[in-house]
């Protein structure tokens, strides 16, 4: 009777089948039918795994060859005229919005994308015009995949991004001046044809995703609520039933929005993420509305504890019928891999804690059966759940009474700099002897091929650990070589030994665990591999120090460690989900804070503490949630970086140059040094560290590292020109946006030349 639901569910297949049929579609290897193949191949797999496992709604068009918003936008005909006109297949000129499209004397840039919400994955951003007309495309795609899921006898629920969502994350194209928002009342006819040809093609339901409902709406886009629910909620028999879904937040600051909805079947919230807001949220249902409620996580890779989710059903069953109560993943599956199955390395243990896509979907539909026909029903499954969930709590590995003892003892002081910045900068200045415009890089220098086939035969155990450690040496003297002869001022090792930011440091720390195959989509065709955080984390041993002592010892000029910070390995990895987000940040810190000061004894004086994830992890709303993130996540760097002396120079680098709203929580990391992405954005941009009188030393980005353009040593002065404009020169550092891996080594001398030539120029000048 209670019915079980899932949101969407991954589109890669088991292997990444997708990016792989993909990428070989990019690279002309298969032929346009091959690719849509494999893509029918997949939706057919993906559906049978909900069947198999009993799931009553099961979600259709939640499949996209690059992205849901793009596929959205082909569908409305929301398509700007510099990728129509060219009149490729519908599938090359999707893919051309996508990624751009550069062949056959056609040139355009991809459309914009962005983070969706505060996940890794990321959308297209719709791009709509003054005069936007748009048109439903000929064979809408939810109906096209509907019909395909009925062919082999699965009724599917169609998953539509809901039209505020839609507007209210489009952008007016380049050029436009067009609140997308106001394009409503021509875009709500296009629903109603949709839904009824989807009715027509035998759908019940439909699910509508509007998560916009969980940030802070401006007025306008809240309003848009009423007209699309009044429009979309009373076609009566003419359209499947509507469940409107939210997720990754909770809805309460949006409750009157639920006032204009009560005309659709359901509603859904994600009660993992906040599971306080069931209450209000079925105050507010209308007498006959469905709550379905997200409680098997999307986002991660825990096991559900099914004790605890049929205690919170049962209590939300005393103010709501089982008649009107769904059970269902917290969002879609996207977020999570495909099958714990393919993990054949996994230490039986930890295995037993998780569960991915196709082992959540299970979760939901025995959580429905216990709900419907009580717990005994399903007795063998809530038996060994209840063991996993009790072995996960008393396991060593997620237990170490030593971290905790040592988080116990962490004091205020612990987290600040003997000195303030002006005493330490003058003792830096003077024992590290700086000139005017000092020039560094951010630590990577090409990753070669032959780098990563050695780190291959390493890996594969075809080299021995020594033959792979001189390797690395011999990277170090050369990176260290070319620096000296490029005549740069702080040096660095080029990181050769790292794989990955977070990767290198997870394994090498006690608490984390790897998966092999457990891969979910980050935008397109990529697809990224979190580490996991199974239990409280600490350093068994020093994990950079070996590289960056040797490279000190390589040459007189001061030498430059890099470490990735607290924040950043936490939000890249998967986190622990039975202690706060500040604990384990604060473990990582502190695993951090012993490597710190082990460089620092190394003779490493310059430490730089990377943080690009820093600002990914606000909360999506203001307020106090937004501010309890700030305190922790700064206090994490901070107690990551105080405990050495004040002659020890701390930078930190960000790869993002929005600063006007995140300005307080960067000045106070206390950081001596600061080097951030900007050499695309406005120098204006760099007002808000004048404006706050910000006083340590930056070094904005002077070019573009993912660009193999040599830049004229006249580009990067005029750069420079530009920042001289807000920022002292004695508080200016010369260095490029972010880490050189991605580029040639050609074309990183070039650029790096250019760089070292503009800093000499200005030196003098000064
Ligand atoms: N130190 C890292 C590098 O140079 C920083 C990478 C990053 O900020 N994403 O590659
Ligand atoms: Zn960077």
């Amino acid at each position: 009777m209670v019915q079980s639901a899932v949101l969407g569910f991954p589109r890669m297949g088991k292997l990444r089948d997708l990016k792989k049929a993909t990428e070989a579609y990019w690279g002309g290897k298969i032929s346009q039918d091959d690719l849509l193949a494999e893509g029918k191949r997949l939706r057919a797999e993906h559906w049978k795994i909900q069947q198999a496992a009993g799931v009553d709604s099961i979600p259709s068009n939640d499949f996209a060859f690059y992205d849901q918003f793009l596929d959205h936008s082909q569908l409305f005909g929301v398509i700007p005229e510099r990728y129509s006109k060219h009149k490729l297949s519908p599938l090359d000129e999707y893919f051309a919005m996508g990624r751009g499209h550069q062949k056959n004397g056609v040139d355009v840039p991809a459309l914009e994308m962005v983070k969706w919400f505060d996940s890794n994955y990321h959308i297209v951003k719709p791009a709509v015009q003054e005069n936007q007309k748009f048109t439903l495309n000929a064979n809408p795609k939810p109906v096209v995949e509907f019909k395909e899921a009925l062919e082999l006898g699965i009724k599917t629920t169609p998953v539509i991004v809901g039209p505020v969502t839609f507007l209210a994350l489009a952008k007016a194209d380049r050029g436009q001046n067009v609140d997308p928002i106001d394009l409503l009342p021509a875009l709500l006819p296009l629903y109603v044809d949709l839904l009824a040809q989807l009715k027509a093609a035998g759908a019940e339901s439909v699910q509508l995703d509007e998560p916009v409902l969980v940030l802070d709406l401006n007025p306008k886009v809240k309003a848009a609520f009423k007209p699309a629910y009044e429009a979309l909620g009373n076609l009566g028999a003419k359209a499947p039933k509507i469940t409107l879904a939210t997720y990754f937040g909770d809805i309460v600051h949006n409750i009157e929005v639920l006032k204009d909805t009560q005309n659709v079947d359901a509603i859904h919230v994600d009660l993992v993420r906040n599971p306080e807001q069931v209450d209000a949220v079925i105050a507010a249902l209308g007498p006959n509305q469905t709550l379905s409620a997200g409680v098997v996580d999307g986002r991660n890779i825990w096991r559900s504890d099914l004790g605890k989710k049929i205690e919170l059903l049962e209590r939300i069953q005393q103010s709501i019928p089982a008649t009107r109560l769904r059970i269902a993943t917290s969002s879609s599956l996207l977020h999570t891999p495909h099958t714990l199955e393919s993990e054949k390395k996994l230490d039986p243990e930890v295995r037993e804690w998780f569960s991915f896509a196709s082992e959540k979907v299970k979760e939901v539909v025995v959580l429905a059966k216990a709900i419907t026909q009580g717990p005994a029903s399903v007795a063998a499954e809530l038996e060994a759940n209840a063991a996993a969930m009790k072995s996960r709590a008393t396991s060593t590995r997620t237990n170490d009474p030593a971290v905790k003892a040592r988080q116990a003892a962490v004091t205020e002081k612990d987290h600040l700099r003997k000195s303030a910045f002006p005493v330490r900068i003058a003792l830096q200045t003077k024992e590290i002897k700086l000139p005017l415009f000092p020039t560094t890089t951010i630590g990577s220098f090409p990753q070669t091929q032959e780098i990563r086939i050695q780190r291959n035969k390493f890996t594969k155990g075809e080299i021995t650990a020594q033959e792979y450690e001189k390797f690395i040496e011999k990277e170090i003297e050369h990176v260290v070589k070319l620096q000296e002869d490029l005549d740069l001022d702080v040096l660095v090792h080029g990181e050769p030994e790292r794989n990955d930011m977070v990767q290198y440091f997870g394994e090498r720390l006690n608490g984390y665990v790897f998966t092999t195959h457990a891969w979910v989509q980050s935008y397109g065709s990529r697809c990224v591999r979190p580490p996991i955080i199974v239990g409280d984390i600490s350093r068994p041993a020093p994990m950079t120090v070996k590289e960056s002592a040797y490279a000190v010892s390589l040459t007189k000029k001061p030498m430059k460690g890099m470490l990735t910070g607290p924040i950043t390995c936490l939000r890249w990895s998967f986190p622990r989900d039975d202690v706060h987000q500040s604990v384990q940040a604060q473990q990582l810190a502190l695993a951090l804070r012993d490597e710190v000061i082990d460089l620092a004894n190394a003779g490493v004086k310059v430490i730089q503490v990377d943080e690009p994830a820093l600002r990914e992890g606000l909360p999506l709303r203001t307020g106090s949630a937004r501010e309890a993130y700030v305190k922790w996540a700064v206090n994490a760097f901070k107690l990551s970086t105080a405990g050495v002396e004040d002659n020890v120079q701390i930078h930190s680098h960000f790869c993002y140059s929005e600063f006007q709203d995140f300005f307080h929580a960067i000045a106070a990391l206390d950081t001596d040094v600061l080097s951030i992405e900007n050499s695309k954005s406005d120098a204006k941009l760099l007002k808000v560290f004048v404006d706050q009188s910000f006083d340590a030393h930056i070094g904005p980005g002077v070019y573009d590292i993912h660009s193999p353009r040599v830049p004229t040593e006249e580009e990067i002065k005029e750069r420079i020109e530009q920042m001289l404009q807000f920022l002292k020169p004695e508080q200016l550092w010369i260095n490029p946006d972010c880490g050189l891996k991605t580029r040639t080594e050609e074309q990183t001398v070039g650029q790096l030349k250019s760089l070292v030539a503009a800093a000499k120029y200005f030196r003098e000048k000064y």
